[in-house]
């Protein structure tokens, strides 16, 4: 599965960071050519546990950047008790946008612009042993979009595959922020006590029936960093759910019961919704 993102939209008034996963054909990214010029271009290497930064510029003023790298992936390891990473993620970096767009135009010409991206496939003969590959350039928002495509690529490199839809951007948008940043999530959390209070709130059953990006409007990933956010810092009963899910989907398990279906299970007659009104201060 390949997957691209980055964007700006608009909710509430805030510029949200907005990402996008697609499936492309297998041709279109990713070709010996993009590798090519992957190489050709990035003469600074920086190797950070999985992950392998490449640049064509001086990395040095990324570095506290670059660094938090190493807590996002124990953090997000202890966090959902992840297996080890089984890949390494080359991570390519452009000096500022208008590099990154002349790149993306040569080899991602055919879609929108996006900030930043992620990008996964089977790379045959990849000498990095990676098959995820994050893009993205120096900007404003940089350590966030560093943080947002990595967490996607964690996910992947530590599970071997692909998670749902709403389950990957959820945890990325929440990982995005800052640690101390996660919980008060400026983009999102206002958004939700609004959604909640109008009746708009997607329940857990309707995100998981997404399939494609299509359908993962703006406000669906505010949604989907709701329901992750109250599972990892709400009620002590709930918190094994995302783990547990996510270690069933690395372990290859037939028929995993979903997290909506194992919420049922400890949480009756609404009692989820509740408490997640509460958490949020929505009732
Ligand atoms: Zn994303």
């Amino acid at each position: 599965m390949e997957k691209r993102k980055g964007e700006t939209r608009t909710l509430g008034g805030k510029a949200a960071i907005f990402c996008a996963i697609f499936a492309l054909g297998a041709a279109t990214i990713g070709s010996a050519s993009a590798d090519g010029a992957d190489e050709k271009n990035a003469n600074t290497e920086i190797r950070r546990g999985p992950f392998i930064v490449r640049a064509d510029f001086d990395l040095t003023p990324l570095e506290g950047e670059l660094r938090e790298l190493d807590a996002l992936v124990d953090e997000m390891t202890r966090t959902f008790r992840l297996p080890k990473t089984r890949e390494n993620v080359v991570v390519r970096i452009f000096r500022d946008e208008a590099t990154w767009r002349d790149y993306w135009n040569r080899e991602f010409g055919s879609l929108p612009f996006r900030r930043a991206l992620y990008d996964r496939k089977n790379y045959l003969f990849d000498r990095d042993g990676a098959n995820g590959r994050v893009y993205l350039c120096v900007n404003p928002l940089f350590a966030n979009d560093l943080r947002h495509e990595c967490a996607h690529a964690i996910l992947a490199a530590t599970l071997g595959r692909s998670v749902p839809i709403w389950l990957d951007e959820g945890i990325a948008e929440y990982f995005e922020q800052p640690p101390e940043s996660r919980l008060t999530n400026e983009t999102w959390r206002s958004a939700t006590v609004e959604r909640l209070r109008r009746g708009e709130f997607s329940t857990l059953e309707s995100l998981e029936k997404l399939s494609s990006m299509n359908e993962m409007t703006v406000v669906k990933y505010c949604d989907s960093w709701a329901w992750v956010c109250w599972f990892l810092n709400g009620p002590d009963a709930v918190r094994d759910v995302l783990p547990q899910y996510l270690n069933d989907l690395a372990s290859r398990k037939l028929f995993a019961p979903k997290p909506s279906k194992r919420l049922k299970a400890i949480a009756k007659d609404g009692a989820a919704e509740r408490s997640l009104r509460r958490f949020y201060g929505a009732l």
